[in-house]
């Protein structure tokens, strides 16, 4: 029976404490949409991110950093988890607590550079023969016919191998009769597989919609006609120098043992990857790098960070932080957020408010439909209101203690009683505040 372990697993992934967010829950004039794509409140936060968002998408900002700043459990990792989802499926997302830097066995700036790395990505392109029965999406490459076909989109099932041929000798006769020049976009037509012209207005390569697998028509010098998929996987550049960096290949990626990459082996990689973007195999994936508790860096990691954000392939970097006046770490100087103010200077700053009563009320519920939690009206009516007085990330821990309660009495949804007996179980934060300075004797020094 091995059904109930595989789907175990799969639910340990769905609830993650991030997994009911699906995007920034935007329309498409980027304005907020009430309760969308697992996003509840937070408007204006939610706009300057998607904005962000769409400056990236146009080229406008590679390299810039964000500063996420608000009290904690505002849903500042949240937005930036929605902002990866709006950039797109394979965009690589590393999220760190900037006090992991000074916990590893390398200097801080190794570790930088490996986040920095690890947000980057390399999306490779590999022809595969297609094999039968395979559903795939049609599209005539640029690169191999000349012509961009952004609508000339089919899905089809490789058994009508007919059809595909067929369509790609029409695709073919267009072009030889010269009915159709390099660059010029075209229509297939999907019942007749008949081909229009568009005339030119695919100028740059990001406006060709290239998702899915692609299929290739390559005509052969003897005339015959070829039909390949493309293979697209996107490796982030970190792998790839863990990769090369050991003796073990593929193995280190797993154990988890890196350590310390050399220099030299990062400009091969970079020469390499350069040569497979001109050979047009490969394209950067400029990704996301999260880093919580931004106050815990130290002046030389903001140096390093000011001089890496330079870089053209570097990151979106997006930090957090929930403090405002204090130390900045290893100086006697104030500053807000702890970060120097010539560093704050370069940074968007988007601020993320409390929430309302019945914000978290959706929020919560959103949750309890992600860990698969029926709960009774009046007991979401209660867990809100220990939501206002504690906060929202205590009340969402109850959802699956009083959950675990409600399965023990062999109940099926969660009631009240399920949830005050969680709540006693597990101290909330001022609670155990309380208890420490009523106990406090009782404890070491
Ligand atoms: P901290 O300062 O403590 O790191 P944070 O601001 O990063 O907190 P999150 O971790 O994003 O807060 O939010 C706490 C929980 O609430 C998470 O499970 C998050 O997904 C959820 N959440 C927060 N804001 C929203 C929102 N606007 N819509 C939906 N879920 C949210």
């Amino acid at each position: 029976m091995q059904t109930p372990e595989v789907r175990d697993i799969a639910r340990l992934e769905r609830t993650g404490a991030h997994s009911h967010i699906h995007g920034l829950g935007l329309d498409e004039k980027l304005q907020p949409v009430g309760n969308f794509q697992g996003m509840v409140g937070q408007a204006k936060a939610r706009r300057a991110a998607g904005l962000l968002v769409k400056l990236v998408q146009d080229g406008k900002i590679a390299g810039r950093a964000i500063l996420m700043a608000g009290g904690p459990g505002t849903g500042k990792t949240a937005i930036a988890m929605g902002m990866t989802q709006e950039l797109g499926k394979d965009v690589p997302f590393t999220m760190m607590a900037a006090s992991e830097l000074f916990s590893l066995e390398m200097s801080k700036t190794e570790a930088l550079t490996q986040a920095f790395r690890r947000s980057i990505g390399v999306r490779i392109k590999e022809e595969t023969e297609l094999i039968q029965g395979e559903v795939v999406e049609i599209q005539i490459d640029r690169s191999v016919t000349g012509v961009a076909a952004k609508s000339g989109k089919l899905t089809m099932k490789t058994t009508d191998m007919e059809t595909i041929y067929d369509l790609g000798q029409k695709m073919i006769d267009a072009l030889s009769k010269e009915k159709v020049v390099a660059g010029d976009v075209i229509t297939i037509d999907k019942a007749s597989g008949r081909i229009t012209k568009l005339g030119r207005s695919f100028t740059r390569a990001r406006d060709y919609d290239a998702t899915g697998p692609e299929v290739k028509f390559v005509q052969c010098p003897e005339g015959e006609l070829q039909v390949r998929k493309e293979v697209v996987h996107t490796v982030s550049l970190h792998e790839i120098d863990v990769i090369n960096s050991r003796t073990q290949g593929f193995l280190a990626l797993f154990s988890g043992d890196t350590g310390e990459i050399k220099p030299e082996v990062r400009e091969q990689i970079n020469t390499k990857v350069g040569e497979w973007r001109e050979e047009g195999k490969a394209e950067m994936v400029p990704g996301v790098l999260f880093i919580d508790e931004v106050h815990m860096l130290d002046m030389e990691c903001f140096s390093f960070l000011n001089r890496a954000l330079e870089d053209q392939l570097a990151p979106i970097v997006i930090m957090a932080s929930n403090r405002g006046m204090t130390r900045i770490r290893g100086t006697k100087y104030k500053s807000a957020h702890g970060i120097p103010a010539d560093f704050l200077d370069r940074l968007h700053i988007i601020s993320t408010s409390s929430y309302s009563e019945p914000e978290i009320k959706e929020i919560l519920k959103i949750r309890c439909t992600e860990e698969d939690v029926d709960m009774a009206p009046d007991a979401l009516e209660v867990l809100t209101k220990i939501g206002t007085e504690t906060s929202l990330r205590y009340a969402i821990h109850l959802i699956t203690t009083g959950s675990l309660v409600a399965q023990k009495r062999q109940a099926t949804a969660v009631d009240v009683s399920d949830i005050k007996r969680a709540y006693s179980l597990f101290l909330d934060e001022k609670r155990s505040v309380q208890y420490l300075r009523e106990y406090q004797d009782q404890y070491l020094y």
